[in-house]
């Protein structure tokens, strides 16, 4: 072993790069080998965006990238100009330089040599004997003595119902991110109508084109309000329907954001104490419920979206698309209204895919997660929300064992605790993944100085 282990950090994304800070703040630590297919260190899905209507959809207050700093993130802004503040909520761009920041000056402070920067894909983990083996998409191995996975979600699959040739074509696009809908595009259907889907609508929606949206229920996110800090309460008992009739008593007197803020620090505790069968019938029944008034729109973006509504710009309905064919100029749609039996057609030139966190592992077509779930050394959670981990976030092989050295930290981990895609979880729990990669792997060694 050199002077000290290394732990590669596969993806590079707030989860990634904030478990990487952690274990070179140490000077003892590991080397962090952090390895991004992007080549956009830092920034992730979320960050990368330079599209000023892309604000944060939490407030600036609460996006300190460390739990024991909680004024970091409104100290580093005080200090910078060049933001606004749209009603405490800036751009994710701004937040994607703020996480720049702190990977330059942890390069500066740690030094080349304790933090690396990968720009491949890890296509393979294989254990060996003293640690593990990356195997990178252009053909380098890496020896190292751990690893984090911090790959970002799980891709939604394809919507059913699409024609094999609409999804070979430049007509479905299933990054809603990847910017690849000609800006000349005429009327699209955003499939789902989440947070992914108001993203995507408040660049597209407009005079000069229709957007659809339709999920399920055709819920959109509520927008945030100015809310009052109040006391902790105690962990809340009882079933999801208990929960809910809770929620709804102390809703009623105040606003509802502060009765769904008090149960924040409460919802991991909430989650493991729930049986299976409870879960199941959080996820079937309350889940979207949750999902719109948990995750909310900065207000500014709820404005420019209950606008677009109004101007019937965007048109969001709740239904199911039966059908999706490549048509010569375009794409026809079928789809059903929630609880209607007759389908409806619509004709549009594009479809999107915002179906956001949807994937399910036993369905990953990403190399990796699947040559991990061949070797048996993942497996899905029961409830299919992403990898089954431990209490200390480290994968469960096929015989629901812990392997050596092996980690994960992030939206992958939602199955065991829920709530795992913003940054006040995710930093706590990249800081407890380093917290237990430090405590395991051998310090550095004496003689190097
Ligand atoms: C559009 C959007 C807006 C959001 N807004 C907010 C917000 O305002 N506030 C908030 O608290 N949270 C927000 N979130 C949620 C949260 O902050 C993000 O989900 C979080 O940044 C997740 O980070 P991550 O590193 O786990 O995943 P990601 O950001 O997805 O990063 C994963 C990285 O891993 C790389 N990768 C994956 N597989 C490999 C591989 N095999 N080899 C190499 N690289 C790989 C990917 O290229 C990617 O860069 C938002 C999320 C999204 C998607």
């Amino acid at each position: 072993m050199a002077d000290r282990p290394t732990v590669a950090i596969v993806g590079a994304g707030f989860s990634g790069l904030l478990t990487a800070l952690h274990l070179v703040a140490d000077p003892e630590g590991p080397r962090a080998r952090l390895i991004e297919r992007s080549g956009a260190f830092g920034r992730g899905a979320a960050y990368a965006t330079g599209n000023p209507d892309h604000l944060l959809n939490v407030r600036v207050a609460n996006m300190s990238a460390f739990p024991d700093q909680p004024d970091h993130f409104t100290d580093w802004l005080a200090s910078r100009g060049g933001w606004s503040a749209h009603g405490g909520f800036v751009t994710r761009g701004v937040y994607g330089d703020y996480l720049q920041d702190l990977l330059r000056k942890a390069l500066e402070t740690a030094g080349a040599d304790r933090l690396l920067l990968e720009q491949d894909e890890a296509v393979d983990l294989k254990p060996t004997p003293g640690g593990w083996r990356v195997k990178l998409g252009l053909g380098r191995d890496l020896a190292v003595e751990a690893v984090v996975l911090a790959a970002g979600v799980l891709r939604p699959p394809p919507p059913a119902g699409a024609s094999p040739e609409l999804l070979a074509s430049a007509r479905y696009v299933a990054d809603p991110w990847s910017g690849l809908l000609p800006a000349d595009v005429g009327d699209v259907l955003l499939l789902g109508s989440g947070l992914t889907m108001a993203d995507v609508a408040i660049g597209l929606a407009g005079p000069q084109r229709r957007v659809w949206a339709i999920s399920r229920r055709g819920l959109t996110p509520r927008p945030h309000a100015p809310v009052t800090i109040r006391p902790p309460i105690p962990r809340p008992q009882g079933s999801p329907l208990d929960l809910l009739r809770q929620l709804r008593r102390t809703a009623g007197p105040s606003d509802w954001r502060e009765a769904v803020d008090d149960l924040r620090p409460h919802v991991a505790a909430v989650w493991r104490g729930w049986t299976p069968v409870e879960r199941r019938a959080f996820l079937r029944h309350l889940r979207p419920w949750w999902d719109v008034h948990r995750h909310r729109l900065s207000p500014s973006v709820a404005r420019q979206i209950a606008v677009a509504i109004r101007a019937r710009d965007l048109m969001v309905r709740a239904g199911e698309v039966v059908d999706l064919a490549l048509a010569r100029d375009g794409v026809e749609v079928a789809w059903r209204p929630r609880g209607g039996q007759v389908p409806r057609r619509l004709k549009v030139e594009a479809v999107v895919n915002c179906m956001g966190f949807a994937g399910d592992l036993a369905q990953a077509a990403d190399p990796l997660l699947a040559n991990l779930t061949a070797q048996g050394l993942i497996r899905p959670d029961p409830l299919r929300l992403g990898l089954d981990v431990d209490d200390r976030a480290r994968p469960l092989s096929v015989d629901g064992g812990v392997t050596r050295g092996f980690y994960v930290v992030g939206p992958l981990t939602r199955g065991a605790v829920w709530e795992m895609t913003s940054v006040p979880d995710i930093r706590l729990q990249a800081a407890e993944a380093a917290q237990s990669i430090l405590a395991e792997l051998p310090r550095r060694a004496a003689s190097a100085a």
